[in-house]
Formats: C-alpha cells, sequence, structure tokens
C-alpha cells in the first residue's frame, strides 16, 4: 500500500458566508455584480463538499467550527490549524517560533521519512515564522523570496523557472514580499504532480488583501481563482488514487470577517467562524456533517494526525479529531445506517 497523500489549502480570510450561501446580494448589486449561488461561485469546493465532509455555517446539526481566538488573525489562526492546538502562544502577526510540534515536523519526523515529503508553499511570507529553523527537510517557499529552504524549488528547472517568475511579480493585491495567489498555486501544482509530497501546505491569501481593500469584485475573482486551485488539486489527487495512493485534500480559513466585510481581528468576534471542506479516500461521504459542538481550528490537525497514522501532540489544550471527518469501516449495513443517522443527522442534507 503506498503512503497516504495530505495537501491542506488555505485560504486566508474567506468568510463561511460566501461558500454557504454563495454572493452577498446586499455587496453585489450596488457593484453591479452577478449574484452567484454557493455552488456556482466556489463548484470545486461544493464538488469536493459532496464527495467528502464539510462544516460551513451554522446549522441546526452543527454549530459550525471557529478560530478559537481571541485575536482572530492571521497568524494565529495559522498558529491553530498547523499545531492543532489553541494555546500556541501566538497572539498576533509579529508571533515568532512555536513551542509545540507541527503537522510539517510530524511529517518530517516520522519513520521512514525522507527528504521531499513535506512542503510548503505560500503567498504570505510571514508564513514561514512557524517553521522552525532547523527544519532542513521541510521544503518552504513562503511569499516571493522566504524560505530557509527555498533552495529545495531551484534543482528541476520548471520549478525554479516558476519560482523566479513568481518573485518578479508585483506583490499586488499584498504587499512587500508577497507573491500573488496564482504564482504560488502554479508552482504548487508543479511540486504536487512532481514530487508528490506526503504533505503538501499551500496558502492562498488574495481574498483577504482584497477584502482588506473594500475590493468585493477583487474578493470574489481572487476567490473563484482559489476554487479553480482546488480543482486543479482535486485533479491531482485523483490521478494518485488511480495510482494506489490513498488521499485526503482539507481546505479552510484562518478566520472569517466582520460584518463590515473589510476587516477582522479582536474588535469583531464574528470574525472568529471559519468552515471546513476536506474529501479522498480517507474522508467519508457525508456532505454536510454534524457535530455535537463548536469545532475549532485546533481540531483540523488531529484530524489529519489520524489519518496518516502521525502520533499527534496530546494535552489538554489540544484538538480532538472531527468525528464526522474520520472514516470508520461499516461491519453491517444496516446498522452502520442507524449509526451514521444518529450520530450526523442527515448527511446529505444541502444548504443551497
Ligand atoms: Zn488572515
Amino acid at each position: 500500500v503506498l503512503q497516504a497523500v495530505v495537501v491542506l489549502v488555505t485560504i486566508d480570510g474567506v468568510r463561511w458566508q460566501e461558500i454557504a450561501n454563495g454572493t452577498d446580494s446586499n455587496r453585489a448589486r450596488p457593484l453591479g455584480l452577478p449574484v452567484s449561488t454557493a455552488e456556482a461561485l466556489t463548484p470545486n469546493l461544493h464538488a469536493l463538499l459532496r464527495r467528502g465532509a464539510a462544516i460551513l455555517g451554522p446549522t441546526a446539526e452543527c454549530p459550525g467550527i471557529a478560530a478559537s481566538g481571541p485575536g482572530f488573525l492571521s497568524l494565529p489562526g495559522y498558529a491553530e490549524i498547523i499545531t492543532g492546538r489553541s494555546d500556541t502562544g501566538c497572539h498576533d502577526n509579529t508571533c515568532a517560533g512555536l513551542r509545540h510540534r507541527t503537522l510539517l515536523d510530524d511529517f518530517a519526523q516520522r519513520e521512514g521519512a525522507s527528504q521531499g515529503d513535506v512542503a510548503m508553499l505560500t503567498s504570505w511570507p510571514d508564513l514561514q515564522r512557524l517553521v522552525r529553523s532547523d527544519s532542513e527537510n521541510i521544503d518552504v517557499s513562503a511569499g516571493r523570496h522566504a524560505g530557509a529552504t527555498r533552495a529545495a524549488f531551484l534543482r528541476a528547472p520548471a520549478e525554479r523557472a516558476l519560482l523566479d517568475q513568481g518573485a518578479r511579480r508585483e506583490p499586488f493585491p499584498g504587499h512587500g514580499d508577497y507573491r500573488p495567489d496564482s504564482a504560488t498555486a502554479r508552482l504548487a501544482l508543479l511540486h504536487i504532480a512532481t514530487r508528490r509530497p506526503a504533505f503538501t501546505w499551500l496558502g492562498l491569501g488574495d481574498p483577504d488583501e482584497y477584502a482588506h481593500r473594500n475590493d468585493y469584485a477583487g474578493y470574489l475573482t481572487s476567490l473563484k481563482h482559489a476554487d479553480d486551485v482546488i480543482g486543479a488539486v482535486t485533479s491531482l489527487l485523483d490521478d494518485m488514487v488511480r495510482a494506489g495512493h490513498r488521499t485526503a485534500l482539507f481546505v479552510t480559513a484562518d478566520h472569517g470577517r466582520a460584518d463590515n466585510f473589510k476587516d477582522h481581528g479582536p474588535e469583531f468576534a464574528e470574525s472568529g467562524r471559519v468552515w471546513l471542506v476536506a474529501a479522498g479516500t480517507e474522508i467519508p461521504s457525508r456532505g454536510l456533517a454534524a457535530c455535537d459542538n463548536l469545532l475549532h481550528l485546533a481540531d483540523i490537525a488531529p484530524t489529519i494526525r489520524v489519518i496518516a497514522s502521525l502520533d499527534g501532540a496530546p494535552g489538554p489544550t489540544a484538538g480532538k479529531p472531527i468525528a464526522a471527518f474520520e472514516d470508520r469501516p461499516a461491519p453491517d449495513p444496516l446498522v452502520n445506517d442507524h449509526a451514521i443517522t444518529a450520530r450526523v443527522g442527515t448527511p446529505s442534507r444541502r444548504i443551497w
């Protein structure tokens, strides 16, 4: 049996409202923008949802998923996702150095791991600060020039060309050393296809940049681009399934948005709410999933650790694997049918 291939895609600051309900007509109509259903706005994400499992907005079956906060800022959200803990010590976007193991560490240090098994490609350069400085076997390209192991992407000529192209781009819609999502995604897709890492973290960021500019049209366009990237990642993983791999793709966001759309952060409690979609051979087909209590970003890493048979990081502030995203064998169809109904409510219910 070949190893499980796990891909985590984060899309900075995409709020659950567009994912669950589609275009915000109150914002789109005054701008002359078309109003789309959620399925039309992000078709690839919704195709994943139908194949796998998802937590979107609050429903009768599940209160939803949120960042633990209280910051509702980017780096704390990513720190929570990648460690699987709510107490990362990262409280704002200036934090550096995590005290706890990350998923990147777990994949890179597991038995039999080799160079190239773990990759992290992000548009926002600051995300490199979540990687241990001594992590030589985690291939990182963050922003246009950051990443202590950036040279790993210089070996193959085709990757080197895309890395160099990305470095020459203007940072817009970001600032400083930010790399636009199209450049980050092209390199990531090539890297996943050719190197087939056991774990890849692809961090997109354009939607948050447009939202901070209060540019709703730009936000929607960059969200559609992110959805195209999800479709491309899905195709790559489907190819790997045909080659005998087990797969899992997780897609989420580091925080949501304030009611005013433009902002997020500690002043805006509503900006803590996020969303999660996952699919692959290791994820059950449940559609919109049920849950007993509000889930947190800290629960994503423990779920991935179960799928990839990683040791995990126990402790009172560690998250818990999300039951609705765990695939459990079905010894008896009737018993299983009853059990699923009891645990997850109505698995096929749609909200669009
Ligand atoms: Zn963010």
